[in-house]
């Protein structure tokens, strides 16, 4: 069974790690940790293009061959402005909003910072093997909309003489409006990546940052196996390779679940990869996608969560 792992990168500083457990590729580079501790001093202009351009040019270096994923920023305007994203003090509480202008919606509404980060991903591009993610989107214009500016990006950057290669543009899913029309959004995108820490919480109405609610998102609702279950055959059906990002690859039942469900692309905290690859490399195919199917017919959580741990875990014990 030939099933690709990839780690998910927030700093650079984790590459090696991430090689050591045994990725050879970045399947999620979580771009806006770039901002931490205020290190980039604007998210547009030359100097932030070519200060982003050499963290990216490291980061691709470090894994080429293999290629690196690097998602646009992930930022809502009050993150943006802040221009240190994980240093809560610094946010306007009043204009942090997970469901407003975010991600790709902001990178839309914001052209020079979505134009910048392109253009620092295209001068960097020819260290290896790079792909661009967009973030929260929605509906496919947003895809096109930035696929334009990616193109007029490249374009600007041959007449200064700089050559970039085309680079694959894809779409993560992780607004439940996407997940439901992601054989659409195969159409105009290069690749899918689903985020399922966001799409449980959205789906769930569950703020994942919210420890009261946070359990409710758990991967093993009905609601999220039922999409979990339909999203492989629809991006199959339209010949698009669809990975899953989001935490729950991290957990052993889980992926194999998953690729009882057809998933064949995961990327995952790079610590999670050794246990991920003993699974993928053992397990029988044929048994993950009986167990997947029982457990995607039952209706409440506790049975699927005993049904999945049980047949699950018995085959990977196998193991
Ligand atoms: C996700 O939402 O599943 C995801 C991978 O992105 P993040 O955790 O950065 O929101
Ligand atoms: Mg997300």
């Amino acid at each position: 069974m030939v099933i690709r792992l990839e780690a998910n990168l927030d700093r650079y500083d984790d590459a090696a790690a991430a090689r050591r457990a045994g990725a050879r590729s970045v399947g999620l580079y979580r771009s806006e940790a770039l901002l931490l501790g205020g290190a980039l001093p604007s998210l547009t202009g030359l100097e932030s293009e070519h200060l982003q351009a050499e963290a990216y040019e490291k980061l691709i270096a470090a894994f080429a061959p293999g290629a690196v994923t690097i998602r646009t920023f992930d930022l809502d305007e009050a993150q943006a402005d802040a221009l240190d994203p994980f240093t809560p003090s610094m946010l306007d509480v009043e204009r942090h909003r997970p469901l407003g202008v975010r991600g790709i919606r902001l990178g839309l509404a914001r052209p020079a910072m979505l134009e910048t980060q392109f253009r620092a991903i295209l001068r960097a591009a020819s260290a290896g093997n790079v792909r661009i993610l967009l973030p929260f989107v929605t509906t496919a214009a947003e895809v096109d909309a930035a696929r334009a500016i990616l193109e007029s990006a490249r374009d600007a950057l041959a007449r200064e003489g700089v050559a970039a290669p085309r680079v694959s543009l894809g779409a993560m899913i992780e607004v439940p409006a996407a997940a439901l029309t992601v054989d659409i959004l195969a159409g105009h995108a290069d690749f899918l990546a689903l985020g399922t820490n966001d799409l449980a919480q959205y789906l769930l109405a569950a703020d994942r940052t919210d420890a009261r609610v946070s359990g409710l998102g758990q991967p093993l609702h009905p609601a999220l196996l039922r999409l979990l279950r339909m999203l492989p055959r629809l991006a199959a059906r339209r010949g698009l390779p669809l990975s899953v990002c989001g935490e729950v690859a991290s957990d052993p039942v889980l992926l194999a679940l998953l690729v009882g469900f057809g998933v064949r692309e995961f990327s995952m905290t790079p610590a999670a990869l050794p246990a991920a690859a003993r699974i993928v490399e053992h397990a029988s195919r044929a048994e993950l996608v009986i167990a997947a199917r029982r457990a995607a017919r039952e209706f409440s959580l506790a049975p699927i969560e005993d049904y999945v741990t049980r047949a699950l875990t018995g085959a990977l014990t196998k193991i």
